[in-house]
């Protein structure tokens, strides 16, 4: 077993750390100050150039075919990447990594047809536009995507979309022009679950679409938005549709399958940032005679997010490589789906932890501890809540227990088995 990065992931690493201390760093607290009066910075615009002639770009999608702009790195190499994004919440866009477009774009390049794929994976690959992914509704339990209300039907050769989605992010972007919305199907027959949906693209100028508000989370309003939006008989060609009539369902949850290892992948690069500032802070900090460092309790929670951050990552790298296989392990899913739950838990914990070392200060903008305890708690349902993703796990290990049933039977010292008499052959 081989614990280290690859050559090839070093290297990458090396220019990604290299460029974001140069460019990105000496700008972060213009993005914030930007970001606090609700304006979309200029700079962003030049640091994605910059990042694209740097050959750091779309360095997510290990599908890329050969010509398309980016790297084509596996799971497994783009993960010490996005960790390393992930301590600054603008800079997976600057490199064109960032969700939902990353997800989007892994659709596109896999089901889309070769007119979808002209008309707005290229332009996404190239970084000229913005998508959205449109599933949660205000009105279902949107964790159980099979409920979804907001419908599509046929109408000649034209696609008819009505409902409300909500939390939709990305969609409050002014480069935000297309939206992958998930629908139930007009004519699916009553009590349909799984093959009742389809995905339908709809370009954001359509008329009747309107993005009614932009949604705080946590009181925190974000600049590329998580909007509530109304399709009010939204005509689109029937071209529109994205793979097959009552695919939807599969392929939505294709597309969440690596979007929700990156999040967990920044997860961690998040949590060792919030665990490096809590180090120097009780290293410098002084309370009733000797720096907080010296305090069992801080040394405690230092060591519990350590041990935690390293667990984590571990499960992270291994779920990043057996995306990678060719033929994916048989536990993928709930491999994906445990550590979705490890990593948005870990971030709520480590972050709270960093913040109560820094005392009032760890709670006010003048750290990154609040946003990323925001974006931790958020991660606990974005994507999915915990509970949900722990019935994955919980039916993956119970299916295996079900095909060895009684394997385990001579664990047990019952008073028959005591008082059977001991055979050697
Ligand atoms: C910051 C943020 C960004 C988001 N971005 C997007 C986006 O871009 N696109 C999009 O479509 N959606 C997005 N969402 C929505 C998110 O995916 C949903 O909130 C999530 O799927 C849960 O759906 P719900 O809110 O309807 O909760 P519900 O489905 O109503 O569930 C409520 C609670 O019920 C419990 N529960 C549900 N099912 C089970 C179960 N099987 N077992 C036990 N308990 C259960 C859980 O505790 C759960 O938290 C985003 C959400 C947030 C917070």
């Amino acid at each position: 077993m081989n614990f280290d990065l690859s050559p090839r992931a070093v290297r990458w690493l090396a220019r990604l750390e290299a460029f974001q201390q140069r460019y990105l760093l000496p700008h972060n607290a213009a993005w914030h100050a930007a970001a606090a009066r609700g304006e979309h910075p200029a700079f962003v615009a030049d640091l994605r150039a910059l990042a694209r002639e740097e050959g750091l770009w779309n360095l997510c999608l290990p599908r890329l075919p050969a010509g398309a702009p980016g790297t084509a790195l596996s799971h497994e190499d783009y993960a010490p990447l996005a960790e390393a994004m992930g301590r600054l919440p603008w800079a997976a866009e600057v490199f064109n990594c960032h969700a939902p477009d990353s997800g989007n774009m892994e659709l596109l390049l896999q089901h889309g047809s070769q007119a979808q794929r002209r008309r707005w994976l290229d332009p996404l690959l190239a970084g000229e536009m913005r998508s959205a992914f449109a599933m949660s509704e205000p009105d279902v339990a949107s964790s159980d995507p099979t409920g979804l209300a907001t419908e599509v039907r046929r109408d000649g050769d034209m696609l008819v979309v009505s409902g409300r989605k909500w939390f939709i992010t990305g969609a409050a972007h002014p480069d935000c022009r297309l939206l992958v919305v998930v629908c139930r199907n007009a004519d699916a027959p009553e009590g349909e679950r799984h093959g009742a949906h389809s995905l339908v693209l709809v370009p954001m100028d359509s008329p009747g679409f309107e993005c009614v508000r932009n949604i705080p989370v946590l009181q925190h309003t974000a600049l590329d938005g998580h909007c509530e939006i109304v399709l009010r008989n939204v005509r689109v060609p029937a071209d529109h549709l994205l793979g097959g009539w009552g695919e939807g369902f599969a392929l939505a949850q294709s597309r969440l399958g690596p979007g929700r290892v990156h999040h967990c992948m920044r997860t961690l690069g998040q949590c060792e940032l919030a665990l490096a500032l809590a180090c120097d802070r009780a290293l410098e900090r002084r309370a009733f005679g000797k720096p907080l460092a010296q305090q069992a309790n801080v040394q405690e929670w230092i060591a519990e997010s350590r041990i935690e951050i390293e667990q984590a990552r571990l499960l992270v790298l291994r779920t990043a490589w057996a995306l990678d296989q060719p033929e994916p392990p048989a536990d993928l899913r709930a491999c994906i789906a445990a550590i979705k739950v490890v990593a948005a838990r870990l971030q709520v914990r480590v972050v709270d932890r960093a913040i109560q070392v820094f005392g009032a200060m760890g709670l006010s903008p003048d750290t990154p501890l609040a946003y990323f305890l925001t974006w931790g708690r958020a991660l606990r349902l974005m994507d999915g809540p915990d509970e949900v993703h722990l019935r994955t796990v919980a039916r993956s290990e119970l299916r295996r227990a079900e095909e060895q049933r009684g394997r385990w039977a001579d664990y047990f010292t019952t008073p028959e088995q005591m008082a059977a008499p001991v055979r050697l052959r």
